[in-house]
This record gives C-alpha cells, sequence and structure tokens, in this order.
C-alpha cells in the first residue's frame, strides 16, 4: 500500500485529505509542523507529502529543500505544497525549492483527484519561469513620444544625487536624499542615467506625462551598487504592459548584468520578480567603449571604483554631458595608499597621473560634468580605497578638461545642506583663485539644466 504524509497545523485540512486518500486505498501519517513531519518523512519514506507553506518549526519551503538536498533523502517523493496564498511568486519559490506541485486550499476534492490522475495540478503556464534573454533587443527602434522630448534643446534634470543610501530628512530637504538617477531629455530621445532611488518619482512623472500613452526610454546603468540600481523595481513604467524600456549597460564583476539587476528582486527580498514586470524590457549588455542611442553618439570609460563602474558621455546635437557618478582619482588614491611600496613611489604615481589624465581627455570640453565628489579632502584622507572623490581632485580635473560646467554629485550620506553648500562655495573659491571662470554647483534633487542647440 501506498503512503501519504500530511503535514498541516490544521486538524480539518489533514481530516479531509486524509479521508479522500484513504478511500482511494493510501495509508496516511500526519504531522503537525515541519520539524517532525520530515523526520517522519525521512524514516516513512512516503509516497507523496502535502506540507503546508506556513508549517511552524520548518516551512514548508524548509522540508521541501530538505527532502530534495543535493545528495537526494526522497528524490522521487512526490511533495505537494499547500498554501493559503495565491501569490504567483510563491508558486515560483514553491517549485523553486523542489515542490512537484502547489496546491491553494481550500483543497476540493476534484483537485485532488486530478492530483492523484494526472500526475499534477499546477497550471504550468502560469508558473513556468520566462527566461528573460540577455540581448533581447526590441523588434523596432524605440521611439519616444515626440511632444515630451522638445526639439532645439537638452535637458538635464537630477532625480536622485545622493550616495550610498538615501537620507531623507529635514538637513537634506534642499539638495534631497534619494539616489543616483539623472533623466536627460534630447534629441528624440528619453536617458535616464542610472536607477537609484530618484528613479521613482521620475517614473511618476513620466507616467502623468504620457497620459496612457505608451512610453519608450533608455535606461544606462553605471553599475550595480545598489544606491544605482535599488529604485527599478519602484519604476511605475516598468509595470505598463505598453512601455518599452531599453536597459544599457556593463557586464561587472559577476556573470551576467541580468543576473545581477534580477537578483534585488528575487523573492526573499522583493514580492515581483524581474519575470514578472509586464513592460518590454530590452536588457543589452554592452561591450564596445562607443555606441549609440538613436542619433547621439555614447562614450563609455571605466572609472576607479570597486566591481568595475563606467562613465558615459553623451555627445548630442545640444552640447555635451559626462556622468561620473563612482570613482576615485588614481593619484590621491596611490598617494595616499596603505600599501607601503606604492605610496608615493614615482613609478605609481606616473601611472597613477596617466590614469587620471585618460578621464581628463574623456571629459575634454564637455559643457556638462555631473561627478562623484563625495568628500572634502580631510574627510577622504579617512575613507582611502573607498572608491570616491574629494572635491579639489574634482575641480582640478574640470578645469585641466576645460569644462564649462561642473555639478558635485554623489554627496555622502553624512552631508547636510549646509555642508554640501560650503563644498561648493569651497569649489568654486578654489577655482577663482586658479582664476578659472568654471561654474561650479552642487547637484541638487529636482535642478533643471537646459542647453540650447549649438546652430553653427
Ligand atoms: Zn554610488
Ligand atoms: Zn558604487
Amino acid at each position: 500500500m501506498k503512503t501519504a504524509l500530511l503535514i498541516d497545523q490544521d486538524h480539518d485540512v489533514r481530516a479531509s485529505l486524509a479521508t479522500w486518500l484513504r478511500q482511494t486505498g493510501w495509508d496516511i501519517l500526519e504531522a503537525e509542523e515541519g520539524e517532525t513531519g520530515l523526520a517522519l518523512a525521512l524514516e516513512q519514506k512516503p509516497e507523496l507529502v502535502f506540507c503546508d507553506i506556513q508549517s511552524p518549526r520548518f516551512n514548508g519551503f524548509q522540508v521541501c529543500r530538505s527532502l530534495r538536498a543535493p545528495n537526494g533523502l526522497l528524490p522521487t517523493t512526490k511533495i505537494v505544497l499547500t498554501t493559503s496564498s495565491s501569490y504567483g511568486a510563491d508558486k515560483l519559490n514553491a517549485l523553486e525549492a523542489g515542490a512537484t506541485d502547489y496546491m491553494i486550499k481550500p483543497i476540493m476534492r476534484s483537485d485532488l483527484m486530478h492530483l492523484l490522475n494526472n500526475g499534477a495540478t499546477v497550471d504550468d503556464t502560469a508558473t513556468r519561469v520566462v527566461t528573460r534573454p540577455a540581448n533581447d533587443a526590441p523588434s523596432a527602434p524605440i521611439k519616444p513620444l515626440a511632444d515630451m522630448v522638445p526639439p532645439g534643446q537638452m535637458s538635464i534634470r537630477f532625480w536622485g544625487v545622493r550616495g550610498s543610501i538615501p537620507t531623507p530628512g529635514p538637513t537634506t530637504a534642499i539638495f534631497g536624499g534619494n539616489t543616483s538617477c539623472i533623466e536627460v531629455r534630447v534629441d528624440n530621445e528619453i536617458i535616464v542615467m542610472d536607477a537609484g532611488t530618484g528613479i521613482r518619482p521620475l517614473g511618476d512623472q513620466l507616467a502623468s506625462e504620457a497620459t496612457g500613452r505608451p512610453l519608450a526610454l533608455t535606461v544606462l546603468i553605471s553599475h550595480t551598487h545598489w544606491d544605482h540600481i535599488q529604485g527599478f523595481p519602484f519604476f511605475a513604467p516598468a509595470y505598463n504592459p505598453k512601455n518599452d524600456i531599453r536597459i544599457i549597460g556593463f557586464e561587472g564583476a559577476r556573470d551576467g548584468l541580468l543576473a545581477t539587476l534580477s537578483s534585488q528582486m528575487e523573492s526573499p527580498y522583493f514580492p515581483i520578480g524581474w519575470q514578472q514586470l509586464p513592460s518590454h524590457i530590452a536588457l543589452v549588455e554592452q561591450k564596445e567603449l562607443k555606441f549609440k542611442i538613436g542619433s547621439i553618439d555614447v562614450e563609455a570609460a571605466y572609472l576607479n571604483h570597486p566591481g568595475l563602474c563606467m562613465g558615459y558621455r553623451l555627445n548630442t546635437s545640444c552640447g555635451s554631458v559626462a556622468y561620473l557618478p563612482d570613482n576615485e582619482p588614481f593619484q590621491r588614491y596611490k598617494y595616499h595608499s596603505n600599501e607601503p611600496h606604492q605610496a608615493g613611489q614615482t613609478e605609481f604615481l606616473t601611472y597613477a597621473r596617466k590614469m587620471d589624465q585618460k578621464l581628463v581627455d574623456f571629459v575634454e570640453g564637455v559643457d556638462v560634468l555631473i561627478m562623484d565628489s563625495q568628500y572634502d579632502a580631510t574627510e577622504y584622507q579617512t575613507r582611502v580605497g573607498w572608491g570616491h572623490g574629494c572635491v579639489d581632485d574634482v575641480v582640478a580635473l574640470a578645469i585641466n578638461a576645460n569644462v564649462k560646467k561642473l555639478f558635485l554629485f554623489h554627496h555622502d550620506p553624512s552631508h547636510d545642506d549646509d555642508k554640501i553648500s560650503k563644498m561648493a562655495q569651497w569649489g568654486r573659491d578654489f577655482a577663482t583663485a586658479l582664476g578659472e571662470t568654471i561654474e561650479i554647483e552642487a547637484a541638487k534633487e529636482g535642478l533643471e539644466i537646459v542647453l540650447k542647440e549649438q546652430k553653427t
């Protein structure tokens, strides 16, 4: 005779299942919680296990994983996880944990009979894991709504300017507490640079401007540290099936940009999986350092930051903007390095100077430079090797590169509005002392810069 084990705290649920199963010739074992259930399963090796996901002392997922462990404790036993939750993510979680089936309570006799006769009840189409290909390019070039991108000008708007972690509150009310996100509208494109928490209000703004029409836009990702991607699960346009979203980025230290982006939406961290996002999302893992977004020439450069970070420069019909969100200047790093064989040695400083010069060349003559200036020079001394720059170096770099307007960016979470204002003033005084006319400001949430087309 075949044996079925029923693990459920609810006596009535066990009683119904037991009655129906006995009628079809099954022997029944029962447990009220996961731990005893698991022990019974290992001892009696039943052919069928029903286990409630919300079982005390080992939930259903744990029981399932233990029975399906790599050494295969009960590889052929059919495991049905039962639940009163009908969330799509939990079905996927059950199958991922190794369940053969998933049933939503209350379980009807007919459902049970269907399972026994057909071997499965799970609706495969509802639970299948669809893999979005890494380079699922849209069938046609994406076309933003014309009235949302006025011709003859470039608009650059800051939606998130903070580094590391969001810092809302009265002391950051002027410059803002959202993490990295900048919107650029130019040449019939909407380009969003990074998806920190600032992308949430941007998404709401875009959706309201679209007034129900399909949106098309590009998100450029510098790197996948939290402060640059954490807002994406809250980006309203990603939940509209009419929208085309193209995400462009580079693979970082881990295999696959898709895997990294989607992992922050896995079940333990977020209720909706990447695969469940209804918009058309095309992920383009870029390999070339020069590419195009529509008619805009984009250049990318590696920055000095843990785990790889890209800086971008957009050359448009209305001028150029460079975005270098996280970067630690090489020279200062090498000079202050803790490694005694490196600190201050000529070879290392020569090399560091060469690397910094590369960045100067990259941003040469740019109209707007948005750059990591998280620390002042004193703070930097205790932050060596953290991957961020200080305002003195950034101002010097911008002057050397003939930048027209510099925005200090990636503000430190511990810096209040007063401190940020003082850092910007320090930068301006430094430039004036050098006889330079460069404009310097601290990036500020909500600020928009408009550049007009440069007619030749
Ligand atoms: Zn960052
Ligand atoms: Zn970073």
